[in-house]
């Protein structure tokens, strides 16, 4: 049964992008058949993995808006075992689209959509956008597990309470099989002392669920998408790539 796991966090710039592209390629590198999944306006997990968000002839968007058949959607990037579902601009006016439509469930679309495909891959990562609007709540209803990438600031801890309540809020009313696969510490710095009093907040509040494995800081990690590639591809042996493929591991242990 294929899995279908959202990236999900309402701030922006916590590392959501970052770890979608680099576990979805490691998870290919792991032999595992991965679709990735853009679903920001920004367009920067495309452009991630390589592909260029202009003269798309299919994005997410004309998934969502019926438009296109998933599997016209599809392109096959040039990493082992990964595909991806692009998304840039056209996808901004989607959210209030979504609602404008006759549809009796606006935020089932998603997974209505990718049911005929879903058991084609082992795992499918969603790259969600910074909000908890229609678009993160279609992804977290399609999906089996949900990744909160954070970085170990104070104000992360609050937002991060916020998500815990809209998750288990769609747990309730639209997917009961939604469960938190992991919450991921990103950017990474172990000089800091808020670093380790964040990590035991979160130990303590969300115990098992902290993956065991941590996001450095590392200028590998942040320059790879200017290249189109996935930190593997970059820096094959570098401490990004063998972190990303150790959070890769334990996520396929988890889910
Ligand atoms: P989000 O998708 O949550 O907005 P991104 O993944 O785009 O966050 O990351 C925000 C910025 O931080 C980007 O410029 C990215 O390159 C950089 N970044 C993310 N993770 C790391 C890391 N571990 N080390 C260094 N820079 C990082
Ligand atoms: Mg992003």
């Amino acid at each position: 049964m294929g899995k279908i796991i959202s990236f999900a966090n309402q701030k922006g710039g916590v590392g959501k992008t970052t770890s979608a592209v680099n576990i979805a390629a490691s998870l290919g590198v792991l032999g595992y058949k991965t679709l990735l999944v853009d679903l920001d306006p920004q367009g920067n997990a495309t452009s991630g993995v390589g592909v260029a968000k202009k003269g798309l002839k299919f994005t997410i968007k004309d998934v969502l808006m019926g438009d296109c058949k998933i599997e016209d959607s599809i392109i096959q990037t040039e990493f082992e075992k990964l595909s991806l579902i692009p998304a840039n601009m056209s996808l901004a006016g989607t959210e209030f689209d979504l609602l404008q439509e006759d549809t009796p469930e606006p935020w089932a679309v998603m997974r209505n959509a990718f049911a005929s495909i879903k058991d084609q891959y082992d795992y499918i990562i969603v790259d969600c956008p910074p909000s908890l609007g229609m678009l993160t709540m279609n992804s977290l209803s399609a999906s089996d597990g949900v990744v909160v990438p954070m970085q170990c600031e104070f104000y992360a801890l609050e937002g991060l309470s916020q998500l815990m309540i809209t998750i288990s809020k769609i747990k309730t009313h639209y997917n009961t099989g939604l469960t938190v696969t992991g919450i991921l510490l990103t950017m990474y710095t172990n000089r800091l002392l808020l670093t380790q009093q964040v990590k035991n907040e979160l130990k303590k509040h969300y115990a098992g669920k902290l993956f065991d494995t941590h996001i450095s800081r590392g200028v590998k990690l942040s320059e790879a998408p200017g290249f189109g590639l996935p930190v593997y591809y970059h820096d094959k042996k570098g401490k990004g790539t063998a972190e990303y493929l150790a959070v890769a591991n334990e996520l396929a242990t988890r889910i």
